[in-house]
Order: structure tokens, then sequence, then C-alpha cells
């Protein structure tokens, strides 16, 4: 929409402290430098950057908090976030899937499990998070924002899905 253009905006959402903003840091290329975030990256509340997928440049717009009415969300892809150590997380974006299927119907949804690298704390299984995914016919992935672990296939799965390209959940 206007000042961005056709840029791909994703949104990400989920419970406090999911890890949404490592997350968000980690798609926007600046896991290795957090500490320098600055206004000539950020974007508004977002992180702007291209990405080169499949051999075509889109302009992404990444977005790790929307504070204002989810009905009022406008973007390419939502991305809900849990942590694979936290069952409520994980409730939280089955609530947050029924709400943004009322306003955004169209809107491909990635559901996103994060923290797989704390083992010992698991809660939700992969078989689990995968099954509950198929069921509201979205693309499920597990990650870990932390090591940069699975970011990237994010990033490139939420790029696909914007274009309207075929992802298999
Ligand atoms: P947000 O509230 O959803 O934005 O979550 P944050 O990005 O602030 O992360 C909350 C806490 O979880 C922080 O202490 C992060 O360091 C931690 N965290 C985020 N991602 C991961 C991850 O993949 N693995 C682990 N072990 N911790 C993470
Ligand atoms: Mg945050």
């Amino acid at each position: 929409e206007g000042y961005h253009g056709s840029a791909i905006r994703i949104v990400l959402l989920g419970q406090n402290g999911v890890g949404k903003s490592a997350l968000a840091l980690s798609l926007a290329g600046l896991s290795d430098r957090s500490l320098s975030v600055d206004s000539e990256t950020a974007c508004g509340e977002g992180y702007e950057r291209t990405v080169s997928v499949d051999d075509e440049e889109s302009a992404v717009i990444i977005y790790d908090n929307w504070k204002q009415d989810l009905s009022k969300l406008q973007c390419e892809v939502v991305v809900l976030v849990f942590s694979v150590t936290d069952r409520r997380s994980f409730h939280r974006t089955a609530q947050l899937r029924l709400i943004l299927r009322e306003s955004l119907p169209h809107t491909p949804i990635i559901l996103v499990g994060n923290k797989s690298d704390l083992v010992r704390s698991r809660e939700i299984s992969t078989e689990e998070a995968h099954s509950s995914a198929m069921m509201y016919d979205c693309q499920y992935l597990e990650l870990s924002a932390s090591l940069d672990h699975g970011t990237t296939e994010l990033l490139e799965g939420a790029v696909r899905a914007a274009r309207g390209d075929c992802v298999g959940p």
C-alpha cells in the first residue's frame, strides 16, 4: 500500500515470550548484529529487506508487534508463532487462527513452533502441531530463532505463499 508499493508484508503474531522479536531480527537478517538495529533498517515498526527466492527478488517487510485491532490487519502472510515449550502459547495460535479466518479468509497463514533447541522442556510434539496445522490448511515449520535454524525456510515459505506458489502443509 502506498509508500511500500508491492512489498510482501509478513506479520508475526503470538503470545508474549514465544520469540517473535528474536524471529523478526533473524528473518530480517539482523540476528548477528542485533545490538545495532537502527532507523535505517527499521521501517515503521517493521524491518524491510529484499530477498531472492526461486531466482526472483521480492521486497519484504516483517512486523513483529501488531498492536492494533486484529480486524484491521492487512498483510500478505501471517506467521502464527508459539513456543514448543509452552502449551498455552500453542492454544493461543489456535485462537488467533479462528479470529484471522474471519477477517482475512484468503491470507496464507504459516504456523511456527519456535524454540526447538529447548529439547528437554518441549510440551508440543512436532506431530501434534503438524496435524493441527493440516486441519486448518496451514503450513507448519519448526525452528529456533536463537540458533537461526529454520528461519531461512520460513522466509522462503512466506514469500512463496505470498506469491501464491503452491506450498503444501
Ligand atoms: P516475543 O515476546 O514474542 O517478542 O519474544 P522475544 O523475542 O522477546 O523472546 C522471548 C525470550 O525467548 C527471550 O529471552 C529470547 O531470548 C528467548 N528466545 C527466543 N527465541 C528463542 C529460541 O529459538 N530458543 C530459545 N532457547 N530461546 C528463545
Ligand atoms: Mg517482542
